[in-house]
């Protein structure tokens, strides 16, 4: 049943729905009353004051989740303090050539002595697949709209146009020295979550922080290479398995990968980033649905609008979140009924805006 399934997706720690939703819609996001008045000066109070910290962000890492890890160990480094990187994913291959990628542990479970957990991109501990969590105090850095102060510090901002240049602010305020192996990283979070410069938080102090970064030895025809122009012949075989699933209805498109398609084009996970963006690009196609099958009869959607509908506030209805303009969430398949879901959905916010617009 469909209420269940979103029962099951929507943790016991999260605040009701309606008040999310409310909060994302009217673009005040609730999150941000939950700051601490300097959150950048109590930070660093915690950092400071403890010795031992394990630093982790969502499951299936992105770019900005694997490079702000990355860069806090560093800072944490720098600061005279022991770091541990968490994962409950592995690192995609693309992000494994980072400086310092080898130290991240792959796993399940966390245990031991810590000073405090450092959640990066997470509206709650659930998102980082690791257990365990709830033993430790809890830090939560974040710029998603959806953000949530689920921690016992909270700073959330969802100007930032990564959470790798929340990272930078952090380590600035410290007096942490800019070292090229931190700038590569911190690069690669503005690159990815910016989808390379064209949407999301970009504005003019993006530009700012990639100079930067530059000028301090990340270098960005590397890093781009690496990340855009490095794909394994799976990414492709996968591609042209959805291309041949495109279909559009107006300003609506969507396409999808089923576990065949996995299997039969020998993918991994992180193969699938980026498809949502190919049907993003047609011409007047204003919202763009990806949908897989993933384990366990579930389906994973990634939403991307152009920007006049807010895809963070449905993806929060349904039990997911992300920005205004690229979210996402999990829910129970099969593939048709979830598609169905998503797409009347979408159908009534266009209409609503259509209607707005008379
Ligand atoms: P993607 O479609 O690339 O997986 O995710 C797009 C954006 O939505 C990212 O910022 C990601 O963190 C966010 N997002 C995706 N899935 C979820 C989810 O299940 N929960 C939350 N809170 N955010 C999500
Ligand atoms: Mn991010």
């Amino acid at each position: 049943m469909l209420q269940s399934t979103r029962a099951m997706h929507r943790k016991s720690s999260k605040p009701d729905a309606n008040e999310l939703v409310d909060s994302v819609e009217t673009k005040q996001p609730r999150a941000q009353f939950a700051n601490p008045v300097d959150p950048i000066a109590e930070i660093l109070r915690v950092l400071r004051q403890g010795e031992r910290f394990l630093v982790c962000s969502h499951s299936r890492p992105d770019g900005d989740a694997v490079g702000s890890t990355l860069a806090m160990g560093m800072l944490l480094e720098q600061l005279g303090k022991h770091a541990d990187l968490v994962t409950a994913d592995r690192i995609p291959a693309v992000y494994r050539k980072l400086p310092g990628a080898e130290a991240f542990r792959t796993l399940l479970r966390v245990h031991g002595h810590y000073d405090a957990a450092i959640l990066l991109e997470c509206d709650g501990i659930e998102r980082t697949r690791l257990r365990g969590l709830e033993e430790f105090r809890l830090i939560n850095i974040d710029h998603h709209v959806t953000g949530r102060p689920f921690a016992h510090l909270n700073w959330i901002d969802c100007r930032a146009a990564s959470v790798g240049e929340m990272v930078f602010r952090l380590a600035r305020a410290a007096g942490a020295k800019l070292t090229p192996q931190m700038a590569a990283c911190l690069y690669t979070t503005i690159l990815t979550d910016t989808g390379g410069f064209c949407y999301g938080a970009v504005r003019a102090s993006t530009f700012a922080l990639a100079e930067e970064l530059v000028a301090a030895g990340a270098d960005p025809t590397a890093i781009a290479h690496n990340i855009y122009f490095s794909a394994p012949a799976s990414k492709l075989l996968l591609l042209g398995a959805a291309l041949r699933r495109l279909h559009r209805d107006g300003k609506l498109a969507w396409l999808w990968i089923t576990q065949q398609d996995m299997v039969r084009s020998c993918a991994a996970d992180e193969d699938c980033e980026g498809i949502v963006n190919v049907a993003l690009g047609i011409e007047g196609v204003e919202i763009a649905v990806f949908l897989r099958e993933i384990p366990e009869g579930l389906i994973r959607l990634s939403l991307r609008s152009r920007g006049r509908v807010n895809v963070a506030a449905i993806a929060a209805r349904l039990g997911g979140g992300g920005h205004e303009n690229a979210a996402g969430y999990t829910i129970e398949g099969p593939l048709p009924r979830a598609l169905d879901e998503i797409l009347s959905e979408l159908r009534g916010a266009m209409a609503g805006l259509t209607a707005a617009a008379m």
